[in-house]
This record gives structure tokens, sequence and C-alpha cells, in this order.
């Protein structure tokens, strides 16, 4: 059972009288709006004040580790809002042992996973392995451009990652980050970050959505963003082509909703969305790009189905 819109105002407006911060949230959406990409941040309002600012009423929170006391604290004065999700560097030999626990505590999902690794490497097929039998979805951020002199690549390899797909069939992979949306187009070569221009249909993402039932995509970032932003009649037919395996979310680090306080200094390619909140723009686009019912999926439906959210009792 899931909270409806109404019920979710209602319960807003009920806790305004226990607690001066909470108002009803904007209905800037037309309905529920769940983030799969939202970073827990430090204070316990963090999260709850970007949402409000950007008209999301729910988030899955990704943590580092499982800081059960915080989560809990944060869905005791927020209820129904957050679910959350676990990471660890995938390198560490623990990193097994410290998912299981985490799951256990109530983490629904594994991710996002940031090491630097190859996709099939073995740290990786580890936890593929893990998340089927947990039955939690797993994060992956793919990447093979630096940002910056210095950073390192993530989950390299992407190309070959239906081979994973085939060894794992009972693991639900939601993809994101740079290397899975520029493969969006079949021309890519790993040549920049954030490529513009049109698409040229065929890319690997596209046949990995298509081919494969547990593959799903995670729409967060400048890296989601700029990829259904660059060619927009390709882009109406991807979401209708995999409405049911696309999730929204933001990974936007805007203090506000509004694009406050966000640097994007660390990446300098990703300038196309500073000083704006990523969220804002992203639903935008899917919006202007889809009907409502497809919209519906992708934003709300897509989500609780692929991260078996049960109910939202906080
Ligand atoms: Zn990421
Ligand atoms: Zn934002």
């Amino acid at each position: 059972m899931s909270l409806n819109r109404r019920e979710f105002l209602a319960s807003t407006l009920a806790l305004t009288a226990a607690s001066a911060a909470a108002q009803p949230l904007e209905d800037l959406w037309g309905g529920n709006v769940i983030d799969i990409h939202s970073h827990l941040r430090r204070d316990n309002d963090g999260n709850a004040m970007h949402m409000d600012g950007c008209g999301v009423s729910h988030a899955l929170l990704l943590s580092r580790g499982a800081p059960v006391e915080q989560i809990h604290a944060m869905q005791a004065k927020y209820p129904h809002r957050f679910v959350w999700s676990s990471s660890v560097d995938v390198t560490q030999h623990l990193a097994s042992r410290l998912l299981t626990e985490a799951v256990k505590k109530g983490a629904i999902g594994f991710g996002e996973l940031k090491s630097n690794v190859t996709a099939n490497g073995p740290e990786l097929q580890r936890l593929y392995g893990l998340a089927a039998e947990l039955d939690v979805p797993i994060l992956i951020h793919f990447q093979e451009f630096p940002h910056y002199e210095g950073e390192t690549n993530y989950a390299t390899g992407i190309k070959k990652l239906a081979r994973m797909l085939e060894t794992y069939p009972k693991t639900r992979f939601v993809g994101h980050a740079d290397a899975f949306w520029a493969n969006i187009s079949a021309d890519y070569a790993n040549q920049e970050a954030y490529p513009s221009g049109p698409i040229k249909p065929g890319g690997v993402t596209d046949k990995l959505l298509s081919d494969y039932e547990n593959m799903y995509g995670d729409m967060s970032a400048n890296s989601g963003n700029n990829a259904l932003s660059r060619d927009p009649e390709f882009t109406k037919d991807f979401l209708k082509r995999h409405q049911d395996k696309l999730m929204f979310g933001s990974d936007c680090s805007c203090a506000d909703g509004h694009g406050a306080g966000v640097s994007q200094d660390r990446n300098p390619a990703a300038k196309r969305l500073s000083g704006k909140c990523v969220a804002r723009e992203t639903l935008t686009v899917l919006k202007r790009s889809t009907t409502p019912e497809v919209f519906r999926k992708l934003t709300w439906e897509n989500a609780q189905r692929i991260y078996r959210i049960p109910k939202w009792d906080a």
C-alpha cells in the first residue's frame, strides 16, 4: 500500500501542527515523485529541504555503509518519505558482509557502487551474485573518462556488460553515470564524458535495455540529463521504448531544489547544469517528452516495482 498524493499532503498538513518547519509540498509534477538517486546529506533536514524545493515527495537515500540511526531519525521526522540503499568500496574484502548487514537493517538496494574496478571483474561479480541472493537491485556508476586530472574511472568496460547480464539473470542491474548514458549513441568511443548532438541509434545502452530483462536505467545526474536533452525526437521514442525500465533520479547536490549552492567545480564538463537543480531540469525534460501515463511510470511506478518498495511506513 503506498500513500497517494492526497494522503501524503494530508499527512504533511497534519504534521504542520506539530512542526512549524513542515510545509505542504507543492504539487509541481501532478503526483508523487520518487528520486532514486538522493545522496544522504549530513544534516537530517537537507534531503527533505531539497525535495520540498523541487516538488519531489519521496526519495531513495544513497548512503555509505549503514547509518541506521540517522535514517531512522529522518524517517521519524519525515514519515513516509524515505527508503535507503547502502554502498561500500567494493574492493574491500568485507564488502559482501557489510552490504548483507545493511540489507538486514533495512537497506533495499546496493549502491551507488562507485569503485575503480572493471564491470566484469571479480569484485563486482561477487556483488552481482549477492544482490540476486538478497533480492535487491544493484546501482552502478559507470565512467570511463575522468572529469578532472587525477580522477579515476569506475566500473569500466560497459560495452561488455551483456555477459554479466547473462551470467546473473536474477540480478537487477541499474545503470548510471557517464559511460552508461554516453553509450546511448552508437558512435560513442569514450572520447568525452558528455557527448552532445544527435544520437546515432543502436547504442550499447539502448541494446542492453532492450535485450535484457534485468537491465534498468537511472536517469540521474548531468549524464542522464545530457543524454535525454541532446536529441528530443530520439528521447521521445527512447522513453516510450523503455518506459518500464527507466527511473527518475537526480543526484542533485543543490541546497534548495532551485539550484542554490551547487558547485560543479570538480566537474567542469558538467557546467551546463551549474546553478540549476538537476531534479527540476530532468523532471521538466521527462514531462515534455512523455505522456502523463509514462511520466508516472518513470517517476513513481517503476521504482516501486524494481526496488520492491513494500509500503511507505517509516
Ligand atoms: Zn554516480
Ligand atoms: Zn537540486
